[in-house]
């Protein structure tokens, strides 16, 4: 028997994944266009699967979950699945519309199908024969890895556990069976606290002098039975269900409510998933992995999920069921060592592989029990992965010929290229570090943070601006809040397919498991490895690509990209159309997103550089000055500063066209606040201090976004937009002078009508224009003068706008603060409620609100081009980078996004799905 104590279903998990993407959900093949059903199956509640008749298939994941959907086509292409049937997601759905009753007809339809069931496999629902045993399973169209609850064993009654007892001839296999039941239920269906049941198991235990659980005897179990029948009566209040059909009944109304449980909402929430209705429950037959020595239970990746490397990636345990893997109560074995078990099995599963990966033409992540020597399948699904090995699948697959490049792009969640780009630790450094100890590298990345040893404190502590690692023995399902909040995840005990690799795996995160030399004490929040002792005040170094755990920070690098990145790069170049910019404000930016590939700045912003050293000391001067001779005098103390700063991004650039926008934020930005830094400023410039905190609260807005901002600085202080852009003229010219290209674009922010860029316009023309003569400049200077379109009247008058500006630009971040109303600085106080409540999709400052601000973008452009139609069309807020939006870009027929530099790689690629998919949908 398995040395584990069971545990509630639900608080482990098996990667339970469609690829959903990572956090930044690229989803495109979830939910499979098929789903939807044929009038026939408009109201028809259940599915049948097993080898007399399969009714589902793997195009109906909206309806049958994706375990039930692929327990269907696992079936239809004749690999080795015990009979079963699911429940519909809708059927969940009309649970939930009937205030929480199972819909009318649904115990009939279930009574059928379990007559088919018995037909099928020869035995009989609670029996005390040969009774038929069946697992209770949840599964949403989502993957949602162990986030709602499973039964097993279900169908044992005081009757049924002797049928099973004598068709086995194994009465303590019959008896323990019987056991995790009661447990399972109870805990699951009833909400008895697990602990009651441990405790009781203890008891016997103790009294048989057993050290495991594997030692209790026969007799023990059968008193345990006895003892957790006790613990479910004086719980619950009734003695344990008798009626096999009622254990079934209540069952699926525990899987239909654990759709709606603290941990699934939680998980829906983190990873962005929404527009599900309910989970599907699948009725399957058990099979036993838990009876003896040639039994056993598994998990494996067709491909390794962490590297992509294509070799069959797995781990079992013998004698054990289901759920014992990946609890991490139990190490287990490795699927390499699977031969010196049994080689039949082996090369079975390897021919699994091989056929999945045919029919699916995607990495499988797999579930397998072996009964007796006899290999069953219980589950496939698309495999989590991280962006490494999605890039390094792609790439093998379309080799192998499975997969086109054009499938090999869509399937990579651009936005988990991220990963890919991330630093990681500086080798020489690593070398000199302490390493405390060694586990499996679950999940790439470099993290460094000080120990949280439970999920709220990580969250706590994240909060207040901690960086935190989650040291945990191994972590549950209800740690996800902590997980996500943490720099990375590490644990004592587990495997690559624990609870922790997986979720870790899944959102991209750094995570090492199984670092069985550390000691947790969570209680008294130290770690001990062989006599050093790690406080929650040490700072740790963890590496999720080969598994060290070093004490202290340690130094990082930037990444050293692979050739299947570039790959990846040159075909998503070969099919997107939109350009891809880089929003940068340092030569350094500017050279790394041109290493990415950006073909250009698509925003300066010129204020960034207000801040460096010296100068903002003049920018302060500047802006308290009274009159326009002060100013004039304080802006020429600026003007050498930023002509530097243009010389420099414009070498950088190397003569890729760069767009500088002129000041935007709110003068009083860049005022001291404080009273001793006000004190400082008079005393720098010769005034009382009054005098300072005086100009300060004039300049002080009730409402700063909407206020004296933008070109309406200019507007008020012409001389700032004189400085400016005689700035970027002169730089130019001494580019050009010193045989480099200089191609400046100039764009005025938060423009809102044709006069008001008519008058600005002209101020540059009449700027540029006086440089020139003033340098003796014969030949021609063009620099295309554009704007903003960030204030909604602008995008509705674009058609007048655009007689004034060779380009625009859409501002999306102020474009959606001023459609919507929302404060981008405050809307996190409401923010939660709304995604929580599903009022909104996604953050709209993340993923542009297609519907209100997106038909703005799309009227700008119209209107812009109907009187320009060369106008330059692009985008460049923070929009630009995220891969949702870059695909609504590309369909608006923009010529170009612009993003920071490390997003440029996911818009290139992001663009190019916009492609495929738009051809995939004619
Ligand atoms: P999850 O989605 O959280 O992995 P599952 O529904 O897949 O939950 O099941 C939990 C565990 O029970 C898995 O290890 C699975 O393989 C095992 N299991 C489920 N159904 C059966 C069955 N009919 N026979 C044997 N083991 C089963
Ligand atoms: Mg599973
Ligand atoms: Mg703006």
């Amino acid at each position: 028997m398995p040395n584990a104590t069971i545990r509630k279903p639900s608080s482990k998990s098996s990667s339970n994944g469609v690829a959903s993407g990572g956090s930044n959900g690229f989803t495109p093949h979830i939910i499979s266009g098929k789903a939807t059903p044929s009038k026939l199956q408009a109201h028809k509640m259940v599915f049948y699967f097993g080898s007399t008749r399969t009714e589902g298939n793997a195009g109906l994941k909206a309806l049958l979950g994706g375990k039930g959907a692929n327990l269907a086509d696992m079936c239809q292409i004749g690999l080795p699945v015990p009979p079963g049937f699911t429940i519909t997601t809708d059927t969940c759905a009309a649970y939930y519309r009937a205030g929480q009753r199972l819909p009318v007809g649904l115990m009939n339809e279930v009574h059928k199908y379990v007559n088919q069931l018995e037909k099928e496999t020869g035995k009989k629902f609670g029996s005390a024969e040969n009774p038929l045993l069946v697992s209770v399973r949840s599964g949403a169209a989502v993957s949602m890895p162990g986030m709602m609850d499973t039964i097993l064993n279900l169908g044992l009654t005081d009757a049924a556990v002797e049928g099973l007892a004598k068709v086995t001839g194994n009465r303590r296999f019959a008896y323990d069976s019987y056991r995790r039941l009661i447990n399972m239920f109870g805990d699951v269906v009833m909400g008895v606290d697990h602990e009651r049941f441990e405790h009781a198991f203890d008891h016997i235990k103790a009294k048989y002098k057993a050290a495991t659980d594997t030692d209790v005897p026969e007799q023990g179990i059968v008193e345990l039975c006895e003892a957790y029948k006790e613990v479910f009566r004086k719980k619950v209040g009734e003695t344990f269900p008798q009626n096999p059909f009622k254990q079934l009944e209540l069952a699926i109304e525990a899987v239909f409510k654990s759709w709606n449980g603290e941990r699934a909402v939680a998980y829906r929430r983190l990873s962005n998933i929404q527009g599900l209705h309910g989970t599907a429950v699948n009725i399957q037959t058990m099979v036993f992995g838990n009876m003896g020595e040639d039994s056993g239970t598994g998990v494996a990746f067709t491909r390794n999920p962490s590297t992509g490397d294509n070799k069959f990636y797995g781990e079992f345990l013998i004698n054990a069921q289901g759920e014992d893997v990946v609890a991490g109560i139990r190490t287990p074995i490795s699927c390499d060592e699977m031969p010196k078990w049994n080689k039949t099995v082996y090369g079975q599963l390897l021919k699994i592989k091989g056929k999945l990966e045919k029919h699916y033409r995607e990495m499988q992540d797999i579930e397998f029990t072996i009964e007796r020597g006899r290999l069953y399948m219980l589950q496939t699904r698309t495999g989590k992965r991280t962006g490494f090995a999605a890039v390094k699948i792609a790439c093998d697959m379309v080799k192998e010929k499975l997969i086109t490049e054009k499938q090999a792009l869509v399937r990579i969640p651009a936005g988990d290229l991220t990963q890919l780009l991330l630093p990681s630790f500086d080798p020489t450094k690593k070398k000199l570090a302490t390493l405390l100890a060694r586990g499996l590298p679950a999940s790439p990345g470099a993290a460094v943070g000080k120990p949280a040893f439970t999920a709220a404190d990580a969250v706590k502590r994240k909060q207040n601006g901690e960086s935190v690692i989650l040291v945990r023995k191994e972590t549950s399902p209800e740690d996800v809040e902590g997980m996500h909040k943490a720099a990375g995840i590490l644990t004592s005990t587990g495997g690559m397919t624990s609870h922790a690799a997986v979720v870790a795996r899944g959102w991209g995160k750094c995570c090492v498991v199984g670092a069985g030399d550390l000691h947790i004490d969570a209680k008294n929040e130290t770690i001990t490895v062989r006599g050093k002792v790690i406080t929650r005040h040490d700072v740790i170094s963890i590496d999720g690509s080969t598994g060290e755990v070093m004490v202290g920070a340690i130094p990082t690098v930037e990444p050293k990209l692979s050739g299947d990145f570039s790959t990846i790069m040159r075909w998503s170049d070969k099919y997107r159309r939109l350009q891809i910019r880089t929003n940068a404000d340092t030569p350094a930016d500017a050279r790394r997103a041109r290493d990415f590939g950006a073909i250009g700045i698509g925003l300066c912003r010129t204020e960034h550089m207000f801040f460096e050293g010296q100068r903002i000391k003049s920018v302060r001067k500047m802006i308290l000055a009274e009159t326009r001779e002060e100013r004039e005098e304080y802006l020429a103390e600026l003007l050498p500063h930023q002509r530097d700063d243009f010389v420099g991004i414009f070498t950088a650039m190397k003569g890729l066209p760069v767009t500088i926008r002129l000041i935007d934020p709110p003068l009083h930005e860049f005022l001291p606040q404080d009273e001793k830094s006000q004190a400082e400023l008079a005393r720098a410039m010769g005034v009382t201090p009054e005098k300072v905190r005086q100009r300060v609260a004039q300049l002080h807005e009730a409402n700063p976004m909407l206020g004296h901002r933008g070109c309406r600085l200019c507007v008020t202080f012409p001389e700032i937009l004189v400085m400016q852009v005689r700035a970027i003229v002169e730089a130019m010219l001494d580019c050009v002078a010193n045989g480099i290209k200089a191609m400046p674009e100039i764009m005025h922010p938060l423009v809102g009508s044709r006069k008001e860029l008519e008058w600005l316009r002209r101020m540059t023309l009449e700027t540029i224009d006086a440089v020139k003569k003033e340098k003796g400049w014969q030949k021609r200077i063009d620099i295309p003068i554009g704007t903003m379109i960030e204030v909604p009247r602008a995008a509705l008058t674009a058609d007048e706008i655009a007689h004034e500006a060779e380009f625009f630009s859409f501002g999306t971040n102020d474009l959606t603060q001023m459609t919507f109303g929302y404060s981008r600085d405050d809307i996190n106080t409401f923010l939660p409620d709304y995604l929580h409540k599903e009022l909104l999709d996604a953050d709209p400052f993340q993923t542009i609100d297609q519907s209100g601000v997106g038909q703005l973008v799309r009227m700008g452009l119209e209107r812009g081009r109907a009187t320009n139609p060369k106008l330059k069309v692009g985008i460049c807020g923070e929009h630009g980078g995220d891969p949702k939006s870059v695909h609504f870009f590309h369909r608006a027929g923009l010529d170009y996004v612009s993003c920071s530099p490390y997003r440029v790689p996911i818009a290139r690629l992001a663009a190019a799905q916009a492609v495929i998919l738009a051809e995939s949908n004619k």
